[in-house]
């Protein structure tokens, strides 16, 4: 076998259902596969569609088949513009691209209306006039057979008739709707003479008022993949159910082809919720600020947090595609951004909660710049210069007065080296009048620049640092997971998904930064030493440069989960 060089090389990316693309490459069925990624422009993307859009899409590429973006924009109510537009640069920014592929379900109205006329006058689709909650109530339990509707054996001429003066707006909404003759004591309940077509005075975001009646997913949903030549529809568990419905519009109907619905898991992610409807409900309750809040599983927000593309890629690669529902740990998500950002993100030197310090033996207007390497990952990133002089600032956390006897960092009269600076001592702790350490008198060992002293003395902690006078002020926000229990969907009686939401899932504080940082654009990735990994934020501007904390740094988090 070849080595598997590139990191990626090592995951599995086959799975069950590109063993039956291969079959079917290989009894000659299909020679060029298609899939689709079929959105509903009800919300914004999230985390589980990207799933769907890595497996899709990446079929296409590894196939060099071709995936096709398609708005399933049945419902007008529901959908809107906004939406279609986030939805397309999500997918473009996760590195997917439909080409010349992009189609709405809404440019098929005509043909779908052509297909259910022809069903009419095959005697397989009937006008019904009873309201959705008789519907409902007729239809039958998983144990009991549905009964069949009083209008079920209207004749041919008749409901042609009424689907006609349906479309041409003569009635009202809920007055009629068109259902599919199949079998009311099907085992199968959405086999149950299904709704095709219901009436709806609803303008449509692309087909304005040109229609009144529109058609039901399962109806439009098998018969654009069959306009569309679609070879394998892969859609999510929930549907395996609907599948005998999805054949049966396919099989009595005159169409060229026949794609083959295949389902997979959906993807759940703990300490989250990934339903487009309780999504959309966060933002309009403004418990996030908008659907690309940094605490949101949606790909905008994730985008904002500084996720990157290639990290969402290699998740989806490695939860892989299974039958079986399952829920995934938020922290794998994490690991592969931590990966991503590790090879590819600068680092730079940010205090997040700062303590002065005064070097009392260093020169009052000396200012040197010391040299710094940008990423010890990658021998192209370089190196910059950063200030140095007699006022800086450490962590307020490495500093302890009374330390225990493991403690690595600063304390009365231990040494430690400032990174990439020199080794310091503490002299003196200055405090205010309620006994809060306001300042440190350190001493430093000239000797020592860079951090690594002349006569081999060696000092355990390592701490980072900025120069008081050039550091620049800036905004971070450190975040936490938006519920506090890894299955917020599990409540007490009577509560909703909301019981679990964490009141702490952001926090804002104000910290000092290295000079550099100035330069920063809105997106740009940095490793704070110490502290994580962080993005520049959309609020940002040059006079206060904002900062989302993506992800901690391995052993931080370990540190944190143990609290
Ligand atoms: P929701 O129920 O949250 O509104 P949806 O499935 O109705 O989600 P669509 O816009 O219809 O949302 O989804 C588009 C595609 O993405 C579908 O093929 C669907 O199967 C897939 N998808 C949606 N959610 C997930 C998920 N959590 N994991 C994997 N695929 C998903
Ligand atoms: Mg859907």
């Amino acid at each position: 076998m070849e080595e598997k060089s590139e990191k990626n090389k090592e995951i599995e990316t086959s799975n069950f259902i590109r063993n039956i693309i291969d079959d079917d490459l290989e009894s000659g069925k299909h020679t060029k596969i298609i899939t689709r990624f079929p959105p509903e422009p009800n919300g914004y993307l999230h985390i589980g569609h990207a799933k769907s859009i890595c497996l899709n899409f990446g079929i296409a590429r590894d196939y060099k088949g071709q995936c096709h973006l398609r708005f399933d924009d049945t419902n007008p109510a529901k959908e809107e513009t906004e939406y279609v537009e986030s939805i397309m640069e999500d997918v473009h920014w996760l590195g997917f691209d439909w080409g010349e592929n992009l189609f709405y379900a809404s440019d098929y109205f005509q043909q779908l209306y052509d297909y259910a006329e022809l069903l009419i006058k095959n005697g397989k689709a009937y006008i019904c006039e009873l309201s959705q909650e008789e519907i409902r109530a007729t239809r039958g339990t998983l144990t009991e057979p549905g009964t069949n509707s009083p209008y079920r054996d209207r004749s041919i001429e008749e409901n042609l008739d009424l689907f006609r003066r349906m479309k041409a707006g003569e009635f009202e909404e809920g007055a009629y709707s068109l259902r599919a003759k199949i079998d009311m004591a099907s085992p199968f309940i959405c086999m149950r003479d299904p709704v095709m077509y219901r009436i709806k005075y609803v303008h449509h975001h692309r087909t304005g008022d040109e229609w009144c009646i529109y058609p039901m997913y399962d109806y439009t949903h098998c018969l654009s993949d069959s306009i569309e030549a679609i070879t394998h529809s892969l859609c999510t568990l929930e549907f395996e159910n609907n599948r005998p419905l999805y054949d049966w519009f396919i099989n009595e109907l005159p169409v060229k082809h026949k794609p083959r619905q295949i389902e997979f898991a959906r993807l759940n992610l703990s300490y989250t919720v990934m339903s487009k409807r309780l999504l959309l409900d966060l933002v309009k309750s403004n418990v996030v600020n908008g659907w690309d809040d940094p605490r949101m599983p949606t790909i905008a927000g994730m985008r904002r947090r500084g996720y990157t593309p290639q990290s969402i890629r290699d998740f989806a690669d490695r939860i892989g595609v299974a039958k079986a529902n399952s829920m995934v740990d938020f922290d794998l998500l994490q690991f592969c951004v931590r990966e991503d950002l590790n090879l590819n993100a600068n680092r730079v030197m940010v205090v997040l909660d700062p303590l002065e310090i005064v070097i009392e033996n260093y020169p009052e207007d000396k200012v040197e710049y010391l040299e710094a390497e940008n990423n010890p990952e990658n021998p192209n990133a370089g190196n910059r210069y950063i200030p140095f002089s007699k006022r800086i600032y450490i962590e307020r956390e490495d500093f302890m007065e009374q330390a225990p006897r493991k403690w690595f960092r600063l304390s009365p009269n231990s040494e430690i080296r400032l990174k990439h600076a020199y080794y310091i001592t503490c002299k003196e702790v200055i405090k205010d009048k309620d006994g809060n350490i306001t300042q440190l008198i350190c001493t430093y060992d000239p000797e020592s620049r860079g951090g690594w002293s002349k006569d081999g003395r060696k000092v355990k902690g390592t701490s980072h640092w900025v120069c008081k006078d050039h550091a620049i002020d800036v905004d971070i926000r450190l975040y936490d997971h938006l519920f506090t229990v890894p299955d917020p969907m599990i409540v007490p009686e009577g509560k909703d998904y909301k019981y679990h939401l964490n009141p702490d899932s952001l926090n804002i504080i104000q910290s000092k930064a290295e000079p550099s940082l100035k330069e920063a654009k809105i997106g740009d990735k940095f490793q704070f030493l110490r502290q994580g990994y962080f993005s520049v934020d959309y609020d940002s501007i040059p006079e206060k440069p904002v900062f989302n904390r993506i992800v901690g740094l391995k052993d931080t988090w370990a540190k944190e989960a143990k609290k």
